[in-house]
């Protein structure tokens, strides 16, 4: 049975807090990242294929904080991380700290099939896609208002954050920050995208694509890029989490969920359920993730307000959803 699920990030997002026309935006956004993924699948695409296209079509929608749309830094640039991971035969390939490349999903790929690496980093990692050809952008085009907007106010909070979506209205002069900690603030909200599938052969993939965090600095690296981390796929399962970083990175979340499912023989949705509920949670990791298994059988769990999330499995009609239901 084939099958994919995508997510647009997890975190606090009160209903009061998204216009009905800006929640239409994000369903119809998360809708196009799925059929895009979906109908790849029912023709036949391997689960990696399909998992880079729907990435891709997030990273392409400024909605998200991945790609165009990602967030700021805190010298008020770009630095987005990207992973993905082919289940059956164990190749990832990931990205961090990349500038220039369009689709940086498309450059952990490149890592992947084309270098004998699994993770690249900043300007080697923009060059590796330079010399494959990709698409590349100058530094305007990853420019967001909102996302400036969110820097502005993390400056003058001087704290890391965890942004993604709404549009802000307001705009405001660049501050100097008058101190700076990483401790994240569990009420912003967050973002990063991702996806896994499953194939007509049963094969999986997962594919995680994010700008990370607002006002991060010393080359800070998250989750996402960090195979076992925020994205893993094995012959069991396909994981692509979103959330707190350092907590998903402490936690070794996405592998814990297949080393559940293999030394215990849990069920992937107990498996997940476990991780996002009783190991995250307690901790203050705050966030979820998307996960699939070999049959088909696809979780969402997340401890958080809210997931932009969307998944649709052979046969099935396409579900889209935001909010704890
Ligand atoms: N996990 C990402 C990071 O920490 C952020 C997110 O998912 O929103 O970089």
């Amino acid at each position: 049975m084939y099958a994919l699920a995508i997510h647009g990030g997890a975190g606090t997002i009160a209903r009061a807090s998204l216009s009905p026309a800006d929640e239409q935006l994000y369903r119809a956004a998360l809708a196009t990242a799925l059929s895009t993924g979906y109908d790849m699948l029912r023709d036949g695409a391997a689960a990696l294929d399909a998992v880079e296209a729907a990435v891709r079509s997030l990273e392409d929608c400024p909605l998200f904080n991945a790609g165009r749309g990602a967030v700021f830094t805190h010298e008020g640039h770009h630095e987005m991380d990207a992973a993905l991971m082919s289940g059956h035969n164990k190749l990832a390939g990931a990205v961090t700290g990349v500038r220039q490349v369009q689709n940086p999903i498309r450059a952990a790929r490149l890592v992947m099939e084309k270098t004998e690496h699994v993770l690249l980093g900043y300007p080697g990692a923009d060059q590796l896609a330079r010399e494959y050809e990709l698409p590349m952008q100058p530094v305007e085009y990853f420019f967001t208002q909102h996302r400036y907007n969110q820097l502005q106010e993390a400056l003058r909070e001087g704290r890391m954050r965890l942004d993604h979506s709404q549009a802000l209205p307001t705009t405001a002069p660049l501050e100097e920050p008058e101190k700076f900690t990483d401790a994240p603030d569990p009420n912003w909200k967050k973002g990063t995208v991702g996806a896994v599938a499953c194939d007509q052969h049963g094969h999986l993939a997962a594919a995680t694509s994010t700008g990370g965090m607002t006002n991060k600095r010393y080359s800070r690296i998250g989750d996402t890029p960090l195979i076992g981390a925020g994205t893993w796929a094995d012959k069991r399962c396909a994981i692509s989490c979103t959330g707190n970083g350092e907590y998903f990175i402490r936690a070794v979340a996405a592998y814990d969920i297949a080393c559940l499912m293999e030394y215990k023989g849990l069920s992937l949705e107990e498996a997940a359920r476990i991780v996002v509920q009783d190991k995250l949670a307690p901790v203050g990791g705050e966030g979820g993730l998307i996960a699939v298994d070999a049959a088909g059988n696809i979780t969402l769990p997340f401890n958080s307000d809210g997931m932009y999330r969307a998944s649709r499995v052979e046969g099935g009609e396409a579900m889209v959803a935001i909010y704890k239901e």
